[in-house]
């Protein structure tokens, strides 16, 4: 059986509750009230099916909680209002005033920007950067008062990946709270409670809602005491919580994300063996490719492949401007995860610190492949070439 598939379609379902509906109703309520004060006083909102005020739960976000934690094999989901919403959350729970963090260089950029604006000089953290590709060095930067292990795989710009195996070991073994980004993979194409990390956080926004419509994130975890910290401090306190409406729409759209990641991956391996092929093109970064340096690792932790990858042209900064510019179907614009496809120079204005770090030029090309099929975004793709 596919767990998997069933936690996406049918986990969760209980049609005689709600009319024998197929489709679950849109909660739109704040309060859930009681006949007897006693009743009230007794319910435990972390638990399935026990509701007070949408602060704490909402009976369809709460749906949806069930299906990721299934998903990702976890004890517990909890949803939130945005990705990043949920990645502070995370960072909140875990550490306190003057904790030490351990944080990959190449996260996604936001959460960098929150270390640096709100952790270090309001609360005192430090945080120690490390490549995440050499355990000796993760290993070092570990201190005493190290509290959380912040990661991504694959991470954004050139799709580094790191053994999360391996790391969760290092981390488990100095009693360090692991972290990860996982929202390219999806719970389907990565597991990484599985391989040892302690939460795992989806920003829905991108492949699980999938449509360009919706902004929410989530965390989830096989720790229950931390999902339970997370839920009544975190979400409760900061009240960052998924509206019912988001929840409905997620749960739709995990209804289908198993067909659409299949097919995002097709046209996706389909554009980067085009492109790793033209002798306009330098170098494609995609996890999907045999040329991947870290292919070893790939094979290991991942069951597939996102639709984000990066290229280098084998031209200057501004003509990648130019060449993305020239593209009709990839509309220039930051997020992902919808049907339709994007690109982006993301470190045209990058320090050129980042730039060595990251082993490339400000001429970086993200591109996001929709689903708009392999034929139409290959012969846009080839015309922008042609004219460089
Ligand atoms: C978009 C994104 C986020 C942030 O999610 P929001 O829902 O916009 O807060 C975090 N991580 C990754 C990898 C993203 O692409």
């Amino acid at each position: 059986m596919n767990q998997d598939l069933l936690a996406l379609t049918h986990t969760a379902d209980e049609y005689d509750k709600y009319l024998n509906a197929v489709v679950p109703p849109v909660f739109m309520n704040s309060l859930h009230v009681y006949d007897r004060f006693e009743d009230y006083c007794n319910v435990d909102v972390y638990k399935d099916d026990q509701f007070v005020y949408g602060r704490s739960s909402n009976p369809t976000v709460h749906i949806l909680e069930r299906k990721i934690a299934e998903l990702e094999h976890g004890s517990r989901a909890v949803a939130f209002s945005s990705g990043m919403a949920a990645c502070t959350a995370a960072i909140m729970a875990t550490c306190k005033a003057g904790s030490h963090i351990v944080c990959m260089r190449d996260v996604y950029q936001p959460v960098k920007r929150f270390l640096h604006t709100v952790g270090i000089p309001r609360l005192n953290f430090s945080v120690t950067y490390v490549s995440g590709n050499d355990l000796d060095e993760i290993e070092a930067a570990i201190q005493d008062n190290t509290a959380l292990m912040i990661l991504e795989s694959p991470a954004t710009f050139v799709f580094r990946v790191v053994d999360l195996k391996a790391i969760s070991e290092i981390a488990k073994r100095h009693g360090v709270i692991t972290y990860i980004d996982n929202t390219c993979m999806t719970p389907l194409f990565q597991k990484p409670l599985e391989l040892g990390i302690d939460i795992s956080m989806h920003t829905m926004s991108k492949y699980i809602g999938g449509h360009s419509d919706i902004i929410g994130g989530v965390l989830v975890s096989k720790n229950e005491e931390l999902m339970r910290k997370i839920m009544s401090e975190m979400r409760e306190w900061f009240g960052g919580v998924l509206g019912p409406m988001e929840g409905w729409l997620c749960i739709r759209g995990l209804r289908t994300l198993d067909a659409r990641l299949k097919r995002h991956q097709e046209i996706a391996m389909a554009i980067a063996e085009f492109l790793e092929k033209s002798d306009k093109v330098k170098r494609v970064n995609y996890t999907g490719l045999a040329s991947h340096p870290q292919a070893d690792i790939i094979r290991r932790q991942q069951q597939g492949h996102t639709s984000l990858m990066s290229v280098e042209l084998d031209a200057s900064p501004d003509k990648a401007v130019e060449f993305i510019d020239n593209l009709k179907l990839f509309g220039k614009g930051c997020s992902w995860g919808g049907f339709e496809s994007l690109a982006l120079c993301p470190l045209y204005k990058a320090s050129q610190e980042e730039l060595d770090f990251l082993g490339t030029d400000r001429g970086l090309i993200r591109l996001y492949c929709g689903l708009e099929g392999e034929e139409n975004l290959l012969e846009d793709l080839e015309t922008a070439l042609k004219k460089l």
